[in-house]
């Protein structure tokens, strides 16, 4: 083992978001097709504005918000009474969500490694991140965690590494993050001088500094550099 502890991101990296974000969202799109006859463009429509519209209006707080305040400002501009399908639909969504999350190869194998030494580092709200801890066992090898929920900041912002630096009691030199987000994750580490290995799976191409960072295109790579 090269570190003494690893922050480590969630979404993306442990597991495909996007594709169980498509199918969680293709859920929804067929209960509200059926439910309030609507075509998917209108309902998407007006999910994107409700969207829009709850980052405007809470601009100045972390950004990423519950989604439930999304659904019931999709359903406020449909029209339809948001008391009384807003938590349905929020419950379609993350229980298909849950259901649906396929962690990575050699995901686990990483969590045995470094059992005990792991704070996980993420953004979203806590009530839905914890869902997703239990449903991926996460808990049965890490024990400390860092939300955007809890610190009023989002990565990169320094505080979210600083707070998990502190929760493991380790130093900027003894750990290593590890995330899918060039920007948030591994900015953020870089900004305090850790090290991090980035998950680049759409093999985008980005500038960085590669005295701090590593990139690998798999999971499975991370096993041989930690
Ligand atoms: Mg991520």
């Amino acid at each position: 083992m090269r570190y003494k502890g690893l922050l480590l991101d969630i979404d993306n990296t442990l597991y495909g978001y996007d594709s169980t974000h498509k199918i969680a969202k293709n859920s929804v799109l067929d209960y509200c097709n059926s439910k309030f006859n609507l075509t998917n463009t209108s309902i998407e429509e007006a999910y994107d504005i409700a969207r829009k519209k709850v980052h405007i209006e809470l601009s100045e707080t972390a950004s990423s918000h519950n989604r439930l305040l999304y659904i019931q400002k999709m359903l406020e501009h449909l029209n339809i009474n948001p008391l009384e399908h807003t938590l349905d639909i929020y419950n379609i969504y993350w229980d298909t969500f849950l259901e649906n999350m396929k962690p990575f190869d050699g995901v686990y194998e990483l969590l045995e490694m470094y059992k005990g030494k792991i704070c996980l580092v993420t953004d979203l709200t806590a009530h839905i991140q914890h869902r997703k801890v239990q449903k991926l066992e996460l808990d049965r090898y890490c024990t400390k965690i860092v939300t955007s929920e809890e610190s009023g900041r989002e990565k990169p912002h320094p505080y979210m590494f600083m707070s998990a630096l502190g929760k493991l009691d380790l130093k900027a030199k003894d750990v290593c993050m590890i995330g899918d987000s060039l920007k948030k994750d591994i900015v953020g580490a870089s900004s305090l001088n850790i090290k991090s290995i980035w998950l680049n799976s759409d093999k985008k191409i980005e500038n960085y500094d590669n005295t701090l960072v590593q990139e690998v295109k798999t999971f499975n790579e991370i096993l041989e550099l930690v």
